[in-house]
């Protein structure tokens, strides 16, 4: 049943052909199956899942339930989660339990959505392919040598080896757009401040944002609307109430304008991503979108911004690790400072002390003109070439990443190349824009390839309107990979 769309499980669950705890189960069992190999669950909360489960049954029983009740999800362990381990990938936080769910985790609660457990994640979603995790990488369910993505590549991972037909993921440079597109589902990052960061444990707070992973735009739309809308508690969150995301699914797409951006299809991207991606676009057409040439002149600087801000925010978050409050603790030191040095020293990996380093020094005296002002000042020119291209269409499209998923182990010892591979992402996230990546087919070694649309600010439902429409007449969306 967990391979099935959620409108499907919702009414079977109403119909009473399978109830929440025999999801559960299923859930539990295909994790059993296939986790030792994919590795994309970090803990498994079988007893709070079954708990859950019974409430939802109860709800479903008495005609309270909501479209999510007894739907089982995974969260990506960025979230806080009461009573339930809350890693981030991290040794740091291999110990830490959290006293309270993030906002995203009791919205979800209250929806009656059943979690049955945490994500895999690069080191507190620092990276693009799940190996910076702590507890080793996630592989991907299409071909166990190639990486998911990342950094919420066992969020992606789960959901495409039909562990969870949901998941929560976070995007800060393209951490739920890449992975989707590399383990072959559908995933939506939401405008910056859409989603409440209250209890999700923050990397870049500018470019943070939680988001939804699912089969189709439909079940993304389902979930969006559930975690979306405003949050007191997060000063960032936007004062826009709760949404119906999948409002507008079925319009058709007739009259849409979509824009190509110059830059993303002038080199970069190889054949077969390229043969994908031209594929997907000529279906837009044929659905009665129109196409135009946009630009994005300031995009080939988003790397280097990114790269600026991203550890600037990061050293300064990061920074409550000191192994005083919670989360590791060196077990033999000197004085106060010789307990933090070590500490933070065992603690965090060395993608996460490259950016705390590269963050410090860009944040310091002297240099912060040179670098972390003239990178928000690219930010800005970023923003505005959206700004403009946004005159020209409706939506943007183009590829997710440069090539299908790669090699565990081919770009771990290269940090610019990892970099690289978000390339046609990180740019959304300077500008705060939303961007959702849905299957479009298959390249090299029959791996997947997404397509990625950019929107203006708000335009979620548009978005995923997009998609859906796409997904009625293909079913990219639809495979699954082989042994699962
Ligand atoms: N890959 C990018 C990074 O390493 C983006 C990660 C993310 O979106 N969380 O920072």
């Amino acid at each position: 049943m967990i391979e099935s769309s959620l409108k499907d499980i919702a009414a079977a669950l109403r119909d009473k052909k399978v109830s929440a705890v025999e999801l559960a189960t299923e859930s539990f069992s295909r994790i059993e199956a296939g986790n030792a190999r994919i590795n994309a669950f970090v803990t498994v909360d079988r007893d709070g899942a079954l708990a859950a489960a019974k409430a939802a049954d109860e709800r479903l029983a008495t005609g309270t339930a909501g479209p999510l009740t007894g739907i089982p999800l995974a969260h990506k362990d960025v979230f806080c989660t009461e009573g339930v381990l809350t890693t981030c990938g991290s040794k740091m936080l291999s110990n830490f339990v959290s006293p309270y769910d993030a906002h995203v985790v009791s919205l979800l609660k209250e929806a009656g959505a059943v979690m049955v457990g945490k994500t895999n994640m690069d080191e507190f979603a620092m990276g693009s392919s799940n190996e910076n995790s702590h507890f080793g990488p996630t592989r991907n369910p299409w071909n166990t040598d190639k990486v998911p993505g990342g950094s919420s590549g066992g969020s992606a991972a789960a959901v495409a080896a039909r562990m969870v037909p949901i998941a929560t993921g976070t995007d800060t440079g393209g951490s739920i757009r890449q992975p989707a597109s590399l383990c072959g589902i559908t995933g939506i990052k939401p405008t910056y401040g859409r989603v409440s960061r209250y209890g999700m444990i923050a990397y870049a707070s500018s470019l943070d944002q939680g988001g939804a992973f699912g089969y189709s735009a439909e079940d993304c739309a389902l979930l969006l609307s559930a975690i979306a809308g405003h949050d007191p508690r997060d000063s960032t969150s936007l004062e826009q109430g709760a949404e119906d995301f999948g409002r507008d699914l079925a319009k058709p797409l007739a009259g849409l304008r979509v824009g190509l951006p110059k830059e993303f299809f002038a080199e970069g991207m190889s054949d077969d991503v390229r043969a994908a991606v031209d594929a997907a676009i000529a279906e837009y057409r044929k659905l009665g979108a129109t196409t135009v040439e946009v630009s994005l002149p300031n995009a080939r600087l988003a790397i280097p911004a990114y790269y600026v801000i991203a550890p600037a925010e990061a050293s300064s978050n990061l920074s409550r690790f000191d192994g005083v409050r919670y989360g590791h603790r060196a077990a033999d030191y000197g004085d106060l400072n010789d307990m933090y040095c070590k500490s933070r020293a065992e603690g965090f990996g060395s993608e996460v002390k490259r950016r705390i380093l590269v963050g410090t020094y860009v944040l310091s005296h002297g240099y912060y003109d040179a670098y972390y002002i003239k990178a928000q000042k690219l930010r800005r020119l970023i923003a505005n070439d959206f700004a403009a291209a946004f005159q020209q269409c409706d939506v943007i499209a183009g590829p997710v990443s440069p090539t299908v998923a790669f090699g565990i182990g081919e770009k771990s010892d290269d940090p610019v190349q990892m970099y690289l591979s978000d390339i046609y992402t990180i740019a959304v996230n300077l500008a705060g824009l939303p961007g959702l990546s849905h299957p479009a087919g298959f390249g090299a070694g029959g791996l997947p390839v997404g397509l990625q649309l950019i929107g203006n600010y708000f335009s979620e439902a548009r978005l995923l309107n997009a998609a859906h429409q796409y997904q009625q007449h293909t079913d990219w969306h639809t495979r699954a990979p082989a042994g699962i």
